[in-house]
Formats: C-alpha cells, structure tokens, sequence
C-alpha cells in the first residue's frame, strides 16, 4: 500500500520497466499505485490504434511524459541513414497521436566509421527531422549513453556532447534527456546539468540504479537506493535549474521482469519515495 506521506505526482514509470505487462495493464497498475507519469515505448503500442490508447492513458488520469525512442541516424550505408530518417519521421507522428510532446532519442552509432562521423550524422538526421517535431509539436530530447554503448547505441556519451549537439542545432525543439545510469560517473555532471538548464534544454530525467556488480550492461539495471548513484544528490542538481517535470522510472532487468510484476511496482514506489 501506498504511504500516504511519500508523494508521487512526479512519479512516471516507463513501460519498459514492467515489460511484462501490457501497456493497458501497466496503465491500470500504475494508476492504482498513484503513479501520475507514463513514459510509452513503442514496441508497446504494437498493433493498437494510438489515438485510442493516448486516450486510455489520460483516463487514468497519466500524463505521457514521453514516447522512447527514436534515433539510431549513423549508418555507413546512406539507404539506412534514410530509412531512419524515416522512421524518426514516424515516431513523431506517433508521438502527436498519442499526445505526448516529447520523444526520447537514443542517436546511434556505427562501429565502422569513427564517433566523430556518426556524431555528424546525428547531427544531419536531427536537424532533418526537426521540422517535422517542430510542425507536430513534439520535442526531441538526446540522451547521452555511458561510453560502454559507444559501439552500436550512441556516438553521444556524455552530457557535455549532448548539451553541445543540442546548442548547435538550437531549437527550442531539441533538448537533452539525463539518465542517471549513463552519467552518474562523469565529474562534470553537476555543471553540465547547470549548464542544460540555463539554456533551457533539460527536456527529461531518467532514474534507476547501477548494481555492484553489474551482471549485465544492459539488462541488469538496479532499483534506486540499490547501487552506487547518488540519485538524491543528481536530483537536487537537476531541480536546481528549475526543472520540475517528471523523475522518470526506467529499468531494464532480467531479474526484476521474472518477478510478479505487482510486487516489482510496489518496490518501486517504496525506492522512489526512500531513495531518490
Ligand atoms: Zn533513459
């Protein structure tokens, strides 16, 4: 049972984080628990009408903090730099359908060209889509990877490379998400989040938990209050700037997906209103 003293209205959960349940089962769970925020992963909306689901959301009283994910621009292969420009294109209308103003971009990178060039390329597959956000009203935020992921999943891995890719595109459009899993480490945190802030770029804000050790460096993110990341301490830099949007729940974990997802949801309210 919920603790009437914690206080959830900035609570959002991603659908990832309970991916055994169905987005419609999620959404009663999360309401039920006194989760206000759902951040909607595409693979969720599979085979349902958007609209409709948007609307399903917003009747128990979620706001859809944001659809993950777009990006993956790099390619060697200029027919694939396309295609993604493309699907990017498709995930904004997605987004407009559901009604959420924000997608979350995982940029990409391929290891057959150097970061510097894919980073180029994120750049050009941004600013190529960026018309198309701005016309559906829907804001793009980069998320900086950890450098584990600078293979395949991001050329973008620290705040300090978002912050500047989202300044030299400058847009009100484009911002920047931070996830605590991917630059809890990195010592210009606090004044890279100051610095996202000022120029008003801090779109999103993601939590979880890094585990010591890591038995995965994908699937095995921790609950808050069961790592190393000084969640509580991130926060208060982020909220310094003013940000008051959601703290964003996203875990991706082999262990917590096997468990009654009932009981996970309980864990997680009880970490966030202790440990972030
Ligand atoms: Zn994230």
């Amino acid at each position: 049972m919920q603790n009437e003293m914690s206080d959830l209205s900035r609570l959002c959960i991603h659908t990832i984080t309970t991916k055994p349940w169905d987005v419609e089962t999620a959404a009663k769970h999360f309401s039920a628990a006194g989760v206000k925020g759902i951040t909607v992963w595409r693979d969720a909306l599979q085979g349902r009408n958007i609209q409709d689901t948007g609307r399903m959301l917003r009747d128990y009283d979620l706001s859809i903090v944001s659809l993950c994910r777009g990006g993956f621009f790099p390619h060697t292969d200029a027919a694939k730099r396309m295609a993604a420009i493309d699907d990017n294109k498709r995930a904004i209308e997605e987004a407009a359908q559901l009604g959420t103003s924000l997608i979350v971009l995982v940029c990409g990178a391929d290891p057959l060209q150097s970061l510097n060039e894919s980073r180029k390329q994120i750049h050009d597959g941004i600013a190529t889509v960026l018309p198309y956000a701005a016309a559906a009203g829907v804001k793009l935020a980069i998320e900086p990877l950890h450098p584990m992921y600078a293979d395949t999943r991001s050329a973008i891995n620290t705040l300090a490379q978002a912050n500047d890719m989202a300044e030299a595109l400058n847009s009100p459009w484009v911002g920047v998400a931070v996830d605590v899993y991917h630059t809890w480490w990195d010592n210009s945190l606090e004044q890279e989040i100051s610095r996202c802030g000022k120029n008003d770029n801090l779109f999103a804000f993601h939590i979880c938990d890094w585990k010591m050790p890591t038995t995965d460096l994908l699937l095995d993110r921790g609950l808050m209050g069961e790592g190393c990341i000084p969640i509580k301490q991130i926060r208060s830099w982020v909220e310094t700037t003013g940000f008051n949007g959601f703290n964003e729940v996203e875990i991706f974990s082999n262990k917590y997906w096997k468990e009654d997802q009932e009981l996970f949801l309980k864990k997680i309210v009880k970490a966030y209103a202790e440990h972030s």
